[in-house]
């Protein structure tokens, strides 16, 4: 077929492609109009301690669509993350989280709880996510330590030195530093004990099978004795049964973040849910 030479490249126009092209740059201008027109929400899930304490909250992104309902965040982030946009989102997540931190900041049942956003690769890759994290800070008055960054193992791959340099910088300014979705990627041990990260999040997938998977048995036992080794707090993500809480509390895991506790909820919820119960 190669034969055929310039003919051949009437078949580069692919009409399924091209198919999946359009529907992709729709969804991206489609993403960037909710975004204006207030279409995305954060939703925010609790994270416990061993006695059931609500500690902080994740903050997770949803897109309240008009005509298709509630999108999770995997539907739209990674057509987001092709972009420039994926960068506009995540300002706008900072700063929603940093003034709904400031309102339980003023409220005393709230006030001690942290706050974890996701921050993807490419904005903390960014030259100016210090200062974008330090606006967000000021312009909402809230206290720093209680925020924390969920950053993924991709931050890490490319110059660990200038990642570094960045963290320490945020750590300056009391913001904690999480490593999200931890034992999935392929950052190497020796970066752990570089970087000022203040907590190792498992895998839910680790923890899913945990009761019955003896190599995830063995995974999340070595994740939790690493973190504990480096003085690092460890959270476990994606617990939903008592069989799976009960394995961790044993290894020593301190924090848990799962259906088991909570769903993600609307902000006005949790209020009720933490001074509730
Ligand atoms: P993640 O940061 O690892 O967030 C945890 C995900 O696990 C959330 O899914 C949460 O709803 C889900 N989860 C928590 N506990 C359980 C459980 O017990 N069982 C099950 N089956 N699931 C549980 P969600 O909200 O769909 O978010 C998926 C991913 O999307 C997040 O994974 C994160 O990578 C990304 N994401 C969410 N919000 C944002 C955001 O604001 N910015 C960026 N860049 N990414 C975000
Ligand atoms: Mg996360
Ligand atoms: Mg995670
Ligand atoms: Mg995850």
């Amino acid at each position: 077929e190669a034969k055929n030479g310039g003919r051949n490249q009437v078949r580069f126009f692919d009409p399924d492609l091209q198919k999946v092209l359009e529907s992709r740059a729709a969804m991206e201008a489609d993403l960037r109009r909710a975004l204006d027109a207030g279409q995305l929400q954060l939703h925010y899930q609790p994270q416990c301690d061993v006695e059931r304490r609500v500690i902080g909250v994740e903050a997770l992104i949803r897109w309240l669509h008009p005509e298709r309902g509630l999108i999770p965040p995997l539907e739209f982030i990674p057509i987001a993350e092709e972009s420039s946009l994926i960068l506009d989102i995540g300002c706008w997540v900072l700063n929603t989280a940093c003034r709904q931190l400031a309102e339980w900041q003023k409220q005393p049942s709230m006030r001690h709880l942290q706050v974890a956003i996701n921050v993807s690769a490419h904005q903390f890759n960014t030259h100016d996510f210090i200062k974008s994290v330090q606006t967000a800070i000021s312009a909402h008055g809230v206290d720093a330590t209680a925020l924390k960054l969920e950053l993924t193992e991709t931050v890490i791959v490319n110059d660990v030195e200038a990642v570094k340099a960045k963290m320490l910088v945020l750590k300056a300014f009391g913001v904690k530093l999480s490593l999200d979705d931890f034992g999935t990627g392929y950052s190497s041990l020796a970066y752990l004990k570089q970087l000022p990260l203040d907590q190792l999040k498992i895998d839910r997938s680790f923890v899913r099978d945990i009761a019955t998977d003896p190599s995830d048995e063995v995974m999340v036992k070595a994740i939790i004795d690493m973190a504990n080794n480096f003085h690092l707090q460890v959270i476990a993500e994606g617990v939903e049964t008592g069989e799976q809480l009960n394995f961790l509390k044993l290894h020593g895991c301190e924090a848990f973040q799962g259906y088991l506790f909570g769903r993600p909820v609307p902000a006005s919820d949790l209020n009720f849910m933490v001074e509730g119960g």
